[in-house]
């Protein structure tokens, strides 16, 4: 199967596709629940962190303000009032850690989007807060190589629409590049776009579902494979 031709843009996730994130999302939250460790068992700490993050994420959107929410509020009803200032403290430093974290790309993306830089249209097409996406996309330097880069709010299908009828192409148009299939992959191919999935092995219960059934959704085990497809 070969895409050569079909697309003028190539969409790519941001988050664990462009560089590594949601490994840090999960050591913020086991170092979450070794804090609450003398309350309540780890596991019990992380599966109410978890229905938390779940009650937030439609009020305030993704990203670590959201996640800081939610470890207070589960700390909250884990600890009721010895809730301290100390813990209160311990937990804000945790999201701190989590949002000014070492920045690492993922192996092998910048090999892939300088050969196909000059030859597509690149762009970044992600979700979450506003400054939390655009202050790594500025670190991540890869910047040079993108024409736009679109922060949605959740990238549902209407998000992908929108971003589409901005960029004055057709939803067939939209080639996507992604870690997520709840994400990247489901919502692009019901839209008749097509998505190429290319698997990150720390990936957030939130964002798991089953690969939709389509010709159209392609599955790489590396990022490099799909050069194979595009060149
Ligand atoms: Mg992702």
């Amino acid at each position: 199967m070969t895409l050569k031709g079909k697309f003028k843009y190539v969409f790519f996730d941001a988050d664990d596709t462009l560089w590594e994130n949601e490994s840090y999302f999960r050591e913020a939250e086991h170092r979450f629940a070794l804090l609450l460790s003398s309350f309540v068992p780890e596991k019990e700490a992380c599966a109410l962190l978890e229905v938390k993050q779940e009650e937030n994420i439609p009020i305030y959107g993704y990203g670590s303000k959201t996640f800081l929410i939610g470890m207070l509020d589960a700390a909250a009803e884990i600890c009721g009032d010895r809730l301290d200032k100390d813990l209160y403290f311990s937990i804000k430093k945790i999201i701190y850690d989590l949002a000014y974290h070492e920045f690492h790309l993922m192996p092998g993306i910048e090999e892939v989007l300088k050969a196909l830089h000059g030859k597509y249209r690149l762009a970044v097409a992600t979700k979450g807060d506003l400054l939390e996406q655009m202050t790594k996309y500025r670190e991540s330097g890869l910047y040079a190589y993108f024409h736009h880069i679109e922060v949605m709010e959740r990238k549902s299908t209407e998000d992908y629409l929108a971003m589409a009828a901005k960029l004055d192409i057709a939803p067939e148009e939209i080639l996507m590049v992604g870690n997520s299939v709840k994400s990247d992959i489901a919502p692009v191919v019901s839209i008749g776009g097509t998505a190429i999935h290319v698997p990150h092995e720390v990936t957030w219960a939130h964002e798991m579902m089953d690969i939709p059934a389509s010709d159209r959704v392609i599955e790489v085990k590396n990022i490099k494979e799909i050069l194979g497809f595009l060149l």
